[in-house]
């Protein structure tokens, strides 16, 4: 297993629910470390290009209209296997299908209201990186 990165944003609804240290407490409880944070508002152009992947998906306008409604928080974790632990410690993107025990399991309400996003794949990570945060703005450390 190698180090990884990954980027995790805590979605609007759960910024507006004051979970962001419930969340943050998961990452780190799991061994996971935040390199990188930031709060911002997306503009809707901002996530159109964010979730562009989806853009012919039929859930794409409430998509971008939810991620746009209030301000997110965008982390990178840093740690062995991470893009996977974070998913895992995620849940099912439809919380329904997500276990107990799982951020979205735990604090979901719908498929598109889902609480947190995680990058899929190293190279995802990479570009979703990217797009919030410059080289200078990682922070990583020896553990
Ligand atoms: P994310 O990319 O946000 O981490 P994910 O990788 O679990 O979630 P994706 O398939 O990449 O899921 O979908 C991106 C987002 O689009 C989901 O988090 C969800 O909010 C929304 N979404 C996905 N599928 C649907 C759907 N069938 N109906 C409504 N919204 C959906
Ligand atoms: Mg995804």
């Amino acid at each position: 297993m190698a180090v990884e990165r990954t980027l995790s944003i805590i979605k609007p609804g759960a910024v507006a629910k004051n979970l962001i240290g419930k969340i943050i407490t998961r990452f780190e409880e799991e061994g996971l470390q935040i390199i990188a944070a930031r709060m911002i508002h997306l503009t809707p152009e901002q996530a159109q290009a964010f979730y562009a992947v989806h853009r012919e998906r039929p859930f794409y306008p409430e998509l971008v209209a939810y991620m746009t409604e209030s301000p997110i928080i965008a982390l990178v974790l840093e740690g062995e296997n991470a893009i996977a632990r974070n998913r895992d410690l995620m849940g099912a993107t439809d919380p329904s299908k997500a276990m107990p025990g799982t951020i979205r399991g735990d604090f979901a309400k719908s498929i598109t209201r889902n609480t947190v996003h995680g990058s899929d794949a190293p190279e995802t990570a990479a570009t979703e990186i990217a797009f919030f945060f410059s080289q200078a703005d990682l922070c990583p450390r020896a553990c």
